[in-house]
């Protein structure tokens, strides 16, 4: 099965609030390289060069915790959705 198939089987509970968040959007405007873009396997974090700010699509979070370290300035605020939401990975 190709991973694209398996990931088609993982299924979301999204929280109401985000569990992700920018700590300094001035930090993202100077970020030379917008790692986090390229970094997240779920796609969640977006430049909007209109804005000139990050999105953040939370709801498609695999909860991997790559951002936790991944951004360069730790400009990432990570924690766990609340209880009974967020990703449900289905094996086999
Ligand atoms: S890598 Fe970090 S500082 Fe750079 S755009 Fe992403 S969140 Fe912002
Ligand atoms: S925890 Fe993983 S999947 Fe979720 S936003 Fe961070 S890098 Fe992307």
């Amino acid at each position: 099965m190709r991973i694209e198939d398996r990931l088609f089987l993982v299924k979301f509970n999204p929280d109401k609030v985000s569990h992700l968040r920018i700590i300094s959007p001035d930090v993202c405007e100077k970020c030379a390289h917008k790692q986090c873009v390229a970094f997240c396997p779920a796609k969640v974090y977006e430049w909007d060069e209109s804005e000139k700010a990050i999105t953040i699509a939370y709801e498609g979070c695999f909860e991997c915790g790559a951002c936790r370290i991944g951004c360069p300035d730790l400009n990432i605020s990570w924690r766990y959705p609340r209880g009974g939401c967020g990703v449900a990975f289905r094996f086999g």
